[in-house]
């Protein structure tokens, strides 16, 4: 009976094995260097209407008067422009 157990444990540590070295990657699959990534082209810059500060145009804001780096700026810009637009039809209301 103890032979027989022996005999069962033995191969299954083999089966164990055996599977074991089939499921693991070889040292070949390793070494492989991943592919290099997409080289990046340079992307078109664009300079704050506000500010001045230059960043990638795909993330700047389009607005009134130009590109923006932030909302905040091209709220302030456009502010402005409104204010000159409005004291200059004011100027043109009284020299009529
Ligand atoms: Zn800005």
């Amino acid at each position: 009976m103890i032979k027989l157990l022996f005999w069962i444990v033995l191969l299954a540590v083999i089966a164990f094995v055996i599977g074991f070295k089939r499921g693991r990657p070889t040292p070949r699959d390793n070494a492989r260097p991943a592919p290099p990534p997409a080289p990046r082209l340079p992307e078109h810059m664009v300079s704050c209407a506000e500010c001045g500060m230059h960043l990638p145009a795909s993330d700047a804001l389009p607005g009134r008067g130009g590109q923006f780096c932030s909302a905040a700026h091209r709220a302030a810009h456009e502010h402005r422009l409104e204010a000159a637009e409005a004291a200059r039809g004011r100027r043109d209301d009284a020299a009529t």
